[in-house]
């Protein structure tokens, strides 16, 4: 049993000694989480809730998973410092790991400690790379919120009126909002024309997730990366993939999120469930690319730490021996069928989208207008809450909802998740 400070108590410490800028779910009565375990979280009063938005916030294997606890245990016990200065085994055998999962000649490793350090560097490298500096990023993407990250993503909701220059960002190959629907090639148009119009007509780089995590779960529209990827290229540019939420064998079908697209870009970044929930992001790039970096020093204390790269290694053998890709696959296809089937029962429901357990569903009280149910989708993820499951809100608007569980989810679990979404929408 839990005894330690309460809620309240823990709310007014918040208030008092933490940024005003800090957000939580579920305002009216937030959660007290003291316990994980695999695809359950526990509250403060000992209530288990099924948890389908932990995947994102970093849980890939399952919350506390045994094999992974246990590797983070034992190098902690043998060894914690700095990534640099002196030898250890654990970075160079999660290098390898990690690099035998890409394609081509995506070898190179650098690691740091968060999505926004590695879209960062990537960012600074494609620059360094080419000489170029425009980049080319998404409408309604999240990359980060440092410099050079806060400029690519593309919500105004997320960024903050300092200076950010030379990127240009795409019209958003949205297959339920955008203007071409699922034409990925006319979308692609648009990375052609914003390098003519707005640029020197070389560019640095193209940047974008292949499923839109923080913008709701928007699945980029089928053949646009090729096209996009192409305009790029002759552009001088390099492509980079934001791996942050696709990653790490969540879309089920692949084991990255652009592969669903069948590209290979310049460089990947990666971070969230690479660690399982420590704090660990990648960039992983082709030797020639990585060249770069020696131009003058360059470091990063923590990233790469024996803890965390520990941590990733065991990530990666989980996936591998408890079939978690397959996992994705198989559960997600499933959940998504009985979503669709939600969809077909309850107006509210504009859109269902996504690949393996990377899910959205999309709230309109309107489906030709498709104006977006806000406040519906808050009041439903309460009554969710109230019944034992945990899902994600997201989107530009603030009305999809995103399934993106550990991946050790199961059938059962789904359709848990399924029915107490269908009963909470039959009860507005
Ligand atoms: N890229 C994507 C696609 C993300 O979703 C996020 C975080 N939501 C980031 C980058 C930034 O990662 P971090 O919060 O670890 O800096």
């Amino acid at each position: 049993p839990y005894n330690g400070p309460s809620a309240d108590e823990i709310l007014s410490k918040r208030k008092e000694f933490l940024s005003p800028s800090m957000f939580y779910f579920y305002e009216k009565n937030p959660l007290h989480l003291v316990h994980g375990k695999m695809q359950y979280l526990f509250d403060s009063n000992g209530r288990r809730y099924l948890d389908a938005f932990g995947g994102i916030a970093t849980v890939s294997c399952g919350h506390c998973h045994p094999d992974v606890v246990e590797a983070i245990v034992n190098q902690t016990k043998r060894l914690q410092h700095s990534t640099i200065l002196y030898l250890n085994n654990a970075i160079t055998d999660f290098a390898e790991a990690l690099a035998s999962k890409l394609p081509g000649d995506l070898k190179v490793v650098f690691f740091t400690n968060s999505g926004t350090e590695a879209n960062e560097l990537a960012i600074m490298m494609a620059r360094l790379y080419t000489g170029c500096h425009d980049i080319i990023s998404l409408r309604n993407a999240y990359h980060g919120n440092a410099a050079a990250t806060m400029s690519t993503t593309g919500q105004s909701v997320w960024k903050f009126n300092v200076v950010q220059s030379g990127v240009h960002h795409a019209i958003n190959p949205d297959p339920y909002r955008g203007v071409f629907g699922s034409d990925g090639e006319k979308y692609a148009k648009d990375v052609e024309d914003l390098i003519l119009f707005g640029t020197s007509g070389r560019v640095a780089a193209f940047m974008s997730e292949a499923i839109q995590g923080v913008g709701g779960i928007v699945e980029l529209a089928p053949g646009y990366l090729p096209a996009a990827y192409s305009a790029v290229r002759k552009a001088g540019g390099l492509c980079i993939a934001d791996e942050v939420q696709s990653g790490f064998a969540r879309t089920g079908s692949h084991f990255w999120g652009f592969e669903n697209q069948g590209v290979v870009p310049d460089i990947v970044t990666m971070a969230k469930g690479i660690g399982n929930g420590i704090p660990l992001g990648a960039v992983v790039t082709t030797p020639e690319i990585a060249e770069v970096l020696c131009h003058s020093n360059y470091f990063n204390t923590f990233g790469g730490n024996p803890v965390c790269t520990s941590a990733g290694l065991a990530v990666l053998r989980v996936i591998e021996k408890e079939n978690l890709q397959e996992n994705a696959h198989v559960v997600g296809s499933y959940l998504k069928e009985r979503l669709m089937a939600i969809k077909n029962k309850h107006e509210i429901v504009g859109d269902v989208r996504g690949r393996g357990l990377l899910l959205g569903v999309e709230l309109v009280t309107d489906r030709k207008l498709k104006t977006p149910a806000k406040a519906e989708t808050l009041h439903i993820m309460d009554k969710m809450k109230e019944m034992g499951v945990l899902v994600g809100k997201g989107g530009f608007r603030g009305n999809v909802f995103r399934i993106t569980p550990p991946l050790c989810f199961t059938k059962e679990d789904a359709d848990f998740v399924a029915d107490v979404m269908d009963c909470a929408m039959s009860k507005i």
